[in-house]
């Protein structure tokens, strides 16, 4: 059962109560190099991602959050480290969304902020993190990490109220998958959506194992309403691996694409097979199983709830249907005969 929170607006997209879970990445290139930013927010946009972060460091870089947010309707949260100013004029600019942490600021910059949010209608992330903790809250909290982190975010939570600023998102990150988690849980109950993500989790691989782990468990959970898988990776594999977390959940719709993982009986080029398919079906919205098996003995049995499978067959391809073989076709013609029966299936509606 999904955790009730209050619904935010960013731009167009809502975050929380019972909106669908939004995807976020982030641009990994200076924003005044313009034409490089729109590229990565318009790939991260058509493969799936809903909400996209740019950092502004500096003056430079609000001017060019301004032309960039002149030229894409993609939702955008402008991420501020320390300087409130940035914060004001990154609004002014036409950010969707502030990130900040309050801890980097004083009360009264704080306040300005807030007030400039409120004018504008902009939310704020509140993101809280385990390298900035704050040391007199893990004295309270003696040296329990996750207990100071929240305790830490409830505070500033309740600055917030006391402002008349509800519009809030929250997240508290960790490096470290366990901790995530149980910080998550913890704050689950603030009434606010919450950001999800193990941060700094690492290259591709260990990065979505930790990623995967950590948001996975919590969504499970029926916790969090926006999720970035944070990869040193190209900001697109984030998207994709958020998404792929979302459809395996049934988070979201989209293809689950399955491929058998292959022994002695193959006698396909699997893993070649398996990519052009999965290219093919990766940016479809619909909820349809596909298959993609090594051979014909087991391979339509194995996923007989598959809504479209192919299986290697002694040279040629079998094409199944829930568990059924229907028809034979040879290696010459199979693929393209696939997608054609891919695109009867996805536009029967
Ligand atoms: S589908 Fe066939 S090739 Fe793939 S793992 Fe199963 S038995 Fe092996």
């Amino acid at each position: 059962m999904r955790k009730t929170t209050k619904k935010v607006y960013v731009r167009n997209v809502p975050i929380g109560g019972n909106s669908p879970i939004a995807i976020q990445s982030m641009t990994n290139i200076s924003v005044t190099n313009v034409a490089a930013t729109m590229e990565q927010l318009e790939n991260c946009r058509l493969n799936g991602c809903d909400i996209m972060r740019i950092a502004v460091p500096n003056k430079e870089s609000v001017s060019a959050l301004a032309t960039v947010r002149k030229q894409t309707d993609i939702p955008i949260v402008a991420d501020i480290h320390f300087d409130y100013r940035l914060a004001l004029a990154a609004i002014e600019a036409g950010a969707d969304k502030i990130r900040i942490n309050p801890g980097n600021m004083s009360l009264s910059q704080l306040d300005s902020v807030i007030d400039c949010a409120k004018e504008h209608s902009v939310p704020i992330r509140v993101g809280v993190n385990s390298g900035s903790i704050n040391k007199e809250a893990l004295i309270a909290a003696k040296g329990n990490k996750s207990e100071a982190l929240c305790s830490s975010l409830k505070s500033y939570v309740g600055y917030f109220e006391r402002r008349g600023f509800y519009d809030l998102v929250l997240s508290v990150k960790s490096t470290d998958v366990r901790e995530t988690v149980e910080i998550n849980r913890m704050i689950s109950d603030f009434g606010y959506p919450l950001h999800l993500g193990v941060t700094e989790a690492g290259l591709l691989r260990q990065g979505l194992v930790k990623n995967s782990i950590g948001i996975g468990a919590l969504l499970l959970d029926g916790i969090g309403d926006t999720i970035r898988v944070s990869l040193t990776s190209d900001p697109v594999d984030e998207v994709r691996a958020a998404k792929d977390i979302l459809i395996s959940l049934g988070l979201r719709n989209g293809v689950r694409f399955v491929s058998c993982p292959k022994c002695g009986r193959c006698t396909i080029e699997l893993e070649a097979v398996a990519q052009m398919v999965y290219d093919y079906v990766k940016n479809i919205d619909k909820n349809i199983k596909i298959a993609v098996m090594g051979c014909e003995v087991n391979g339509p049995g194995e996923c007989r709830d598959a809504d479209l499978g192919i299986a290697g067959a002694n040279g040629n391809y079998v094409f199944f249907k829930h568990g059924e073989r229907y028809k034979t076709v040879a290696a010459s013609d199979a693929i393209e005969q696939f997608k054609k029966e891919i695109d009867l299936l996805t536009n029967a509606d």
